[in-house]
This record gives structure tokens, C-alpha cells and sequence, in this order.
């Protein structure tokens, strides 16, 4: 089943003789549960394009449908709704809120749009992470691989269709980095959790069921290692 169909997608940054065509007319479409890699040189287009699949920014051309919604038809305010609840997103810095615990932090997707939050599906996900200790600590109480935790907890609280990662282990070392893509592979597998993961780390490529690869702007390579 096709949860995601990505339509000859471009995006330009700039104007004139400034404009950079970041992304040039890439399509493909992502099977429900896949895990895929987004491989490809800096620069290449990669955060660009997750940014563009998440609805964080919106394309020059094109399109990407979410599980039968055209989510650049959308407009702002639905556009946000509509991210907050169908997308986890997860950065290589976390991007966590320093003021806000980790249960507020967790919860505040739910929190934003008056949804709420299921306390059993809260206490699993929080255990599941190994967060249950440490829900009213501040994100600068905890070490890099657990604030990381944090926001794939936030990511995941509102049972999103997919999730998205830019570089998940990018500040974590191999121990951490290890431990995070095994949770991340958990929510795949056991919960059928869309996964798309960009990584510079050709062991995490190695894990994924398919790989892109992207090179200026454009799909060079794409591959099903196993399905
Ligand atoms: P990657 O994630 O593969 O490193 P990016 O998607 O970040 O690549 O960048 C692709 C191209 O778009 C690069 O040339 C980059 O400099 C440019 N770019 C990215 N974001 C912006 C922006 N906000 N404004 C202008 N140019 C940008
Ligand atoms: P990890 O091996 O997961 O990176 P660390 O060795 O960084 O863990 O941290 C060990 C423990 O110390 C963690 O449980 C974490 O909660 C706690 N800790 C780490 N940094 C801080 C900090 N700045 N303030 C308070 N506690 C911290």
C-alpha cells in the first residue's frame, strides 16, 4: 500500500542570478511501513527534500500526497495541523524546548492542536525509550542520546504516518547512534512506523529496505535491498 506519492518535486532558493535549484523535479512514492535511507554528497539536496516530504517548507513545483492528502493544497494553519498529527520529525540537534520538561515536551504536539494525550500510549512509548525516570527533567539534564529519545518520543506521540530524520546520530557516538536507530527500527518494524532517515553513515544505509541516492538535486540511485 502507497503512503506517500512524490510528483515531480523542484524547489529554487533565491531569484535571478541568486537562485540555486536545490531540488530538480525528483519523484517516487513510499510503500506504507518502509525504511527508507537518503543518501548523497552535502549539499546534494537531501534536508531539502525531507523538508519538502515533512511539509515544513513548501516546493517550487510539484507535489507530495500523504496517505490521500495533497498536503501543498492545504493551507497554513491546516498544513500545521495536518503535520503535527501525520509526520514525526527528528533532527540531528534534537530541537527540543529548554524550559519544558520531557513529558512537556513529548506531549506539546498533542497539547498545540487540544488533543489528548492517551496516558497508556504515553507510558508505553515513554518506557519504550527508557524515559519513564526522567519525565520531569529538563533537556539539558539529560545526555545527547537520551534528549534524542526525547524528541522521537515527541515524534511519535500523535501516531504519525510517517517519520522523518535528518541525520538522527549525526552528534551522537557509536554506542548512542546505535541505540537510537535500534528504537527508530523497533517503531518500523512493531508498528509498521514509515521511516525515512538520512544518514552519512553507510552501516545505517546498510539497515534500511531501500536507498536513495541523491546527487544535485536529482534521484541518482534508487534501491530495494530488501523487501
Ligand atoms: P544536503 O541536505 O544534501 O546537504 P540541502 O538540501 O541542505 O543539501 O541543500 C541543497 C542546496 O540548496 C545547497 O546548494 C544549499 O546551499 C541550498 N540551500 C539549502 N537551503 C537553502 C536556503 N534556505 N536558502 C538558499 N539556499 C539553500
Ligand atoms: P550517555 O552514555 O547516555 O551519553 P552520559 O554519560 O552523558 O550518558 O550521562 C550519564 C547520566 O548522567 C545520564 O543518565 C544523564 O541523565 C546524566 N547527565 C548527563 N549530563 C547531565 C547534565 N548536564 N546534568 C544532569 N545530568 C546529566
Amino acid at each position: 500500500m502507497t503512503i506517500m506519492e512524490v510528483k515531480n518535486l523542484s524547489k529554487v532558493y533565491g531569484k535571478d542570478e541568486m537562485a540555486v535549484k536545490a531540488l530538480d523535479d525528483v519523484s517516487f512514492t513510499v510503500n506504507k511501513g518502509e525504511f527508507i535511507c537518503i543518501i548523497g554528497p552535502s549539499g546534494s539536496g537531501k534536508s531539502t527534500l525531507l523538508h519538502l516530504l515533512g511539509g515544513v517548507d513548501r516546493p517550487t513545483s510539484g507535489n507530495v500526497s500523504i496517505d490521500g492528502t495533497d498536503i501543498y493544497q492545504l493551507d497554513e494553519t491546516q498544513l500545521a495541523i495536518f503535520r503535527r498529527r501525520q509526520i514525526g520529525l527528528i533532527y540531528q540537534f534534537y530541537n527540543l524546548i529548554p524550559i519544558l520538561t520531557v513529558e512537556e515536551n513529548i506531549t506539546l504536539p498533542m497539547l498545540l492542536d487540544e488533543q489528548r494525550v492517551d496516558k497508556h500510549q504515553f507510558r508505553k512509548i515513554s518506557e519504550a525509550l527508557g524515559l519513564d525516570q526522567r519525565l520531569n527533567h529538563l533537556p539539558n539534564q539529560l545526555s545527547g542520546g537520551q534528549q534524542q529519545r526525547v524528541s522521537i518520543g515527541r515524534a511519535l506521540v500523535s501516531n504519525p504516518a510517517i517519520m522523518l530524520a535528518d541525520e538522527p546520530t549525526g552528534n551522537l557516538d557509536s554506542k548512542n547512534s546505535e541505540e537510537i536507530m535500534e528504537l527508530l527500527k523497533m517503531f518500523n518494524k512493531t508498528f509498521k512506523q514509515t521511516l525515512i532517515v538520512i544518514t552519512h553513515d553507510e552501516r545505517i544505509a546498510l539497515q534500511a529496505d531501500r536507498v536513495i541516492s541523491i546527487e544535485d538535486g536529482k534521484i541518482a540511485k534508487d534501491e530495494v535491498i530488501r523487501s
